[in-house]
C-alpha cells in the first residue's frame, strides 16, 4: 500500500523582485517530481546540494507551498490544507533535522522537550499518561529514563540526535522524515544512529523517507532510492538497480 505518493510536485522561488517587491522571475526548484513510498519500506530521497531533496520535504510537511502538484498521504489528499488540518496531519508525518543541536531548545529538559508533542497533538492528558510515553519512548532510542530532567547541552550529538529521534516518535507517526539526520555526526556515532532508525523502523513498522546525499548510508538503509538532479527526479528503483546502470 502506498502510505505517500506525491504527483508532479512543483516548486519555483521568487528569484529576482521588481521595485515594489513583486517577483519577477522564479527559480525552479522541484520540477514536476513524482513518486512514492509504500507503507515500512525506506525509500531515499538522494541528490547533490541545492538539487531539491529539502524543498520536497518541506512541501510534505506543509512547511511551505507548493506551486504545483498533488500529495496524498494515507488515503488524505492534502495537496491544499488549511494550517490547523496541517498541523493534524503533521502528528503522522514527523521531521528528524540534520542539526539536533539548533533544534532541540537549549532552555527546555528532555521531559519538557518530548511533552510538547502530546500537547500539541493533545495525546496523553495526564501527567502520569505522559510519563509513562516519555519512558516509553526513551526506551526505544535508548536514552536512560533517569536523563529526563537534563538539558540539551549535557547531552552529545549522537545522544541528543536519538533525542530529536525521540521528540519525532512521540505522537506515533507514520511517516518519518529523515533530513541529513546523519550528516553532521562523528562517523562511528552514525553507525549507531542509523542502526537505531533500522531497528525502529522494523520494531515499529515505521515508514522512511531519507533525505540524503551520503551513497554508503542510502546503500546501507534503503529499500528503494529517487535521485534527483537539479530539480529533476532522474530516476527510482531499488537500489542494485540505481546503482548497476550499464
Ligand atoms: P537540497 O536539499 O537538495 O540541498 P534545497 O531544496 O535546499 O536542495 O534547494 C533547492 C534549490 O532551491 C536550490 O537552488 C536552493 O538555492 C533553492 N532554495 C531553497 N530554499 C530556498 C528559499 N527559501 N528561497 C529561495 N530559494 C531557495
Ligand atoms: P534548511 O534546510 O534551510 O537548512 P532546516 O533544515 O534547519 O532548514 O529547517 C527546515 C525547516 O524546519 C525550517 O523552515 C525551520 O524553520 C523548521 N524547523 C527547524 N527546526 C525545527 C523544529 N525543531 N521544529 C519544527 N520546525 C523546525
Amino acid at each position: 500500500r502506498k502510505l505517500l505518493d506525491v504527483v508532479s510536485l512543483t516548486k519555483k522561488y521568487p528569484s529576482k523582485t521588481n521595485l515594489i517587491g513583486r517577483p519577477v522571475e522564479f527559480h525552479t526548484a522541484v520540477n514536476q517530481v513524482s513518486f512514492h513510498v509504500n507503507e515500512g519500506e525506506v525509500l531515499s530521497l538522494v541528490g547533490e546540494s541545492g538539487s531539491g531533496k529539502s524543498t520536497i520535504g518541506k512541501c510534505l510537511l506543509k512547511v511551505t507551498d507548493m506551486t504545483e502538484g498533488f500529495i496524498y498521504f494515507d488515503g488524505q489528499d492534502i495537496s491544499n490544507l488549511k494550517p490547523e488540518e496541517a498541523r493534524t496531519m503533521r502528528r503522522n508525518m514527523q521531521m528528524i533535522f540534520q542539526d539536533p543541536y539548533s533544534s532541540l531548545n537549549p532552555k527546555h529538559t528532555v521531559r519538557e522537550i518530548l511533552s510538547l508533542p502530546l500537547k500539541v497533538h493533545r495525546l496523553a492528558r495526564t501527567g502520569a499518561e505522559r510519563e509513562k510515553r516519555i519512558k516509553e519512548v526513551l526506551d526505544l532510542v535508548g536514552i536512560p529514563a533517569a536523563y529526563m530532567e537534563r538539558y540539551p547541552h549535557e547531552f552529545s550529538g549522537g545522544q541528543k540526535q536519538r533525542i530529536g529521534i525521540a521528540r519525532a516518535l512521540m505522537s506515533k507517526p507514520k511517516l518519518i522524515i529523515a533530513d541529513e539526520a546523519v550528516s553532521a555526526l562523528d562517523v562511528s556515532i552514525q553507525a549507531q544512529v542509523i542502526n537505531l532508525l533500522v531497528q525502529l523502523k522494523k520494531e515499529l513498522g515505521l515508514t522512511l523517507l531519507f533525505i540524503s546525499h551520503d551513497l554508503a548510508v542510502v546503500n546501507y538503509i534503503s529499500d528503494r532510492v529517487a535521485v534527483l538532479y537539479r530539480g529533476d527526479l532522474v530516476e527510482v528503483g531499488s537500489v542494485h538497480e540505481v546503482y548497476s546502470q550499464p
